[in-house]
């Protein structure tokens, strides 16, 4: 398994790189110009969209942002079904699975057309339960946007915010059943949940560094151990690069390797 870390910092990401890929959401890029970082991944964001009452990003800015940025890989604007986030939403299991389905055909018409490699366009399987998952699966694989093979990473959606690793292994190992060949990537997974997982999926992201670093503002102690720190550790290399270490040691199938095919 690779691991890559969430960042909102232009900075931050920079820094990444020097150990490995970072995942940036498309917030951050929304109103920037290049942010001069070749290589990064970006997330669709759509999950501070919804819960802020916003549409999903446009799929035609989400590659434009790509190409500006050079990034790796660009996921397609996802519908999320933790049940609050739904609630917010206003739409069912059934409605997410059927909407980022569309996102995907979409986006990957407007990348042909223009020219855009669409193996870096990245998919996402949505659901609740299991079945949910297998039926977007299913779905997916009749539309032709995947197929059961290493040539585009397919994101495992709402498995970030559930609290219970055993339902979430659970899920991974069933969408792994029925993708044995693909590349799979993990959403935003909590550091805890990471061992049980490195081996059933190709690559996880984390943004868990930060909430080290925010306790670290309340409780007065810096996560880098440099004295002053402390307020500023959310903006810290040595912070993020700390995280890093610590879940690579927790990993036992760890590859660290920048390709990703
Ligand atoms: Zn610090």
């Amino acid at each position: 398994m690779q691991f890559y870390i969430g960042t909102d910092s232009v900075k931050l990401a920079k820094f990444i790189f020097n150990f490995t890929i970072p995942f940036v959401s498309f917030n951050t890029l929304e109103y920037r110009k290049s942010i001069f970082c070749k290589g990064i991944i970006i997330d669709s964001g759509s999950f501070t969209r919804i819960k802020l009452g916003r549409e999903v990003a446009d799929y035609r800015r989400l590659i434009d942002t790509a190409i500006i940025n050079d990034a790796r890989i660009v996921f397609v604007p996802d519908y999320m079904c933790e049940t609050n986030i739904r609630a917010i939403g206003g739409y069912s299991v059934e409605t997410a699975i059927r909407r980022t389905t569309r996102n995907t055909i979409d986006m990957l018409k407007y990348a042909e057309k223009i020219g855009f490699d669409t193996k870096r366009i990245g998919r996402v399987v949505q659901g609740w339960n299991v079945e949910d998952y297998i039926r977007h699966i299913d779905l997916m694989l009749k539309k032709k946007v995947i197929e059961d093979k290493k040539d585009c990473v397919i994101g495992i959606g709402s498995v970030c915010r559930r609290n219970a690793t055993l339902n979430i292994v659970n899920i991974i190992k069933a969408i792994r059943k029925r993708l044995p060949n693909a590349y799979l990537h993990a959403f935003g997974v909590k550091g805890d949940t990471l061992p049980y997982i490195n081996r059933l999926v190709d690559s996880a992201d984390s943004f868990a560094w930060a909430i080290g670093s925010w306790h670290a503002k309340r409780d007065g102690r810096p996560v880098c151990g440099r004295f002053g720190c402390e307020k500023n550790c959310v903006h810290c290399e040595e912070a993020v690069k700390i995280f890093y270490d610590k879940m690579i040691k927790k990993c036992k199938y760890f590859i660290s390797n920048l390709e990703i095919f």
